[in-house]
Formats: structure tokens, C-alpha cells, sequence
């Protein structure tokens, strides 16, 4: 059975997307049936790798609530053992429209518990905010990997998530885990960086990765390549750090490492 994990923080800009795609790509390249979901309007993650989102008819939100059937939207890309369930700007409408329907956090719990014989890992790459579409990917998921970006205010808003995630676990979705605590963007130049890394290693200790994401400039050009870093430059240190988490991320969930 495969594990479901969001990547959540309602802080745009924290590393959502990048961890997302290349935490995804990683886990291919391990050979892990992986698949990344795209639940954020902005479709960052489907340019990402490579798709149009003006070429993108249907995303999650008409599977959750259309109907459409999930064989019908999933795209494989480029990269073996990586498959994509793309998004588009419509999803902006979806929380409004679905504010009346039944169990409208559970949509996407629907959509993708089935999935989860077909692949060892889904990555769910949200919006940046607490809305229902994220409400319903924490609802889904067994797990969160939480972005803090190493750069001032890095714990603002962190508080506001922690408990949304606990009021998830007590009404929602019971067993809800923190994957971890994710430090992206660290310059080890900058005192400041360190400090961050420092605070937020105290506060939450083995909650943190062990993995760093460093602040690398192949990371943040290759979504404009319409690649994970993986295949922008296979040896830059954003790859390797993406690697290096998605092994952490196996071994801690027992999982054998496959290369
Ligand atoms: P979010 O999805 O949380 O809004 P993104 O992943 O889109 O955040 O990252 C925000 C910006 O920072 C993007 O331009 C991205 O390319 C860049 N970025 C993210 N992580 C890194 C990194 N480790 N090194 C350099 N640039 C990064
Ligand atoms: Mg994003």
C-alpha cells in the first residue's frame, strides 16, 4: 500500500512546489511508483514538469467533484516511475462550489485512497492557504512535510498550521502524521540561515529532516526548463539534496531502498 503526503504550508513561497516536484522525481529515480498531485490553482508544479496548464481540461477538482475518473487524468511524464494529476486555474472556483456539497472535506480522500495499490508514494503539492482544497489534501494524506524556509519570520504562521493539522487529526482524519519539518533555502553563508536552522531544531527537534535543502540555483531554474533538477543537472547540489530526503524519507518509513 502507498503512502500519501501532502506538502503544506499556507506561506507562498516557502519551497512547496520545488519540494513537491523534486521529492516526486527523486522517489522515480529510487524506482518508487510515484505520483505527483498538483492541488494548487497556480499549477506551478504541473509547468513544472514540463505540462501546459492552458492545455489542462480536467485536474483533481473535477475528479473530486465530476466524477471524472482518475485513469482519465493522470498523465505520465517524462520520468520513468513519475506520473502527474495535473491542475488548471479553475480549481480557484472549486472551494466555493464546494462548500455545499456533502462531506466536502473527504473529496480527495476518495479520489486518491484507491490509487494508493497503484503507487508507493503520492505527493501532494498544495496552495498556499487553508482552504478546503488544502483541507481536503490533509484529509487525504497519511502525512505532511512542512517547507520552513530558512529566512526571517521562517516560524511565522507555523503555530496557525500546527493546529489546523490538530484539528484535522480530531475531526477529520485521525491519523494524520507530521512527516517531518523540512529546512529549505539554506545559504551556510548567512548567519541568519543558521540561526533559523538553530531555532527551529530547538523548538521541534526530531521532527526536523536531517536533510538540508540548500539554496541552489538549479532548483530554482529548472521548473523554467520544465524539469525536476534531477534532469536539469543530475550532480547539483539541489538534486542531491532532494535525493538525499527521499532516502530519508524511505528508510524512516521502513521501506527498502531500492538503488
Ligand atoms: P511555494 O510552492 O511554497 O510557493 P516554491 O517552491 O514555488 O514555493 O518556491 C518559491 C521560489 O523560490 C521559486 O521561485 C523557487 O524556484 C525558489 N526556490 C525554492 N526552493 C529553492 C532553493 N532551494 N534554492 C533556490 N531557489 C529556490
Ligand atoms: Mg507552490
Amino acid at each position: 500500500m502507498g503512502k500519501i503526503i501532502a506538502v503544506a504550508n499556507q506561506k507562498g513561497g516557502v519551497g512547496k512546489t520545488t519540494s513537491a516536484i523534486n521529492l516526486a522525481a527523486s522517489l522515480a529515480a529510487l524506482e518508487y511508483r510515484t505520483l505527483l498531485v498538483d492541488a494548487d490553482p497556480q499549477a506551478n508544479a504541473t509547468s513544472g514538469i514540463g505540462f501546459d496548464p492552458k492545455d489542462i481540461e480536467n485536474s483533481i477538482y473535477e475528479c473530486m467533484v465530476d466524477g471524472v475518473k482518475t485513469e482519465d487524468i493522470i498523465m505520465s511524464s517524462p520520468i520513468d516511475f513519475l506520473d502527474l494529476i495535473p491542475s488548471h486555474i479553475d480549481l480557484v472556483g472549486a472551494e466555493v462550489e464546494m462548500i455545499n456539497l456533502p462531506n466536502r472535506e473527504d473529496k480527495m480522500k476518495q479520489v486518491l485512497v484507491p490509487l494508493k495499490e497503484k503507487y508507493d508514494f503520492i505527493i501532494i503539492d498544495c496552495s498556499p492557504s487553508l482552504g478546503l482544497i488544502t483541507v481536503n489534501s490533509l484529509t487525504a494524506a497519511d502525512s505532511v512535510i512542512i517547507p520552513v524556509q530558512c529566512e526571517y519570520f521562517a516560524l511565522e504562521g507555523l503555530g496557525k498550521l500546527l493546529n489546523t493539522i490538530k484539528i484535522i487529526q480530531s475531526r477529520l482524519n485521525p491519523d494524520l502524521e507530521i512527516e517531518g519539518l523540512l529546512l529549505t533555502m539554506y545559504d551556510v553563508r548567512l548567519r541568519l540561515s543558521n540561526q533559523v536552522v538553530e531555532e527551529v531544531k530547538m523548538h521541534f527537534q526530531q521532527m526536523v529532516f536531517d536533510t538540508i535543502i540548500p539554496r541552489n540555483v538549479k532548483l530554482s531554474e529548472s521548473p523554467s526548463f520544465g524539469v525536476p533538477a534531477i534532469l536539469h543537472d543530475a550532480e547539483s547540489k539541489g538534486a542531491i539534496s532532494y535525493l538525499n530526503l527521499a532516502r530519508e524519507i524511505v528508510e524512516k518509513n521502513g521501506v527498502a531502498v531500492a538503488q
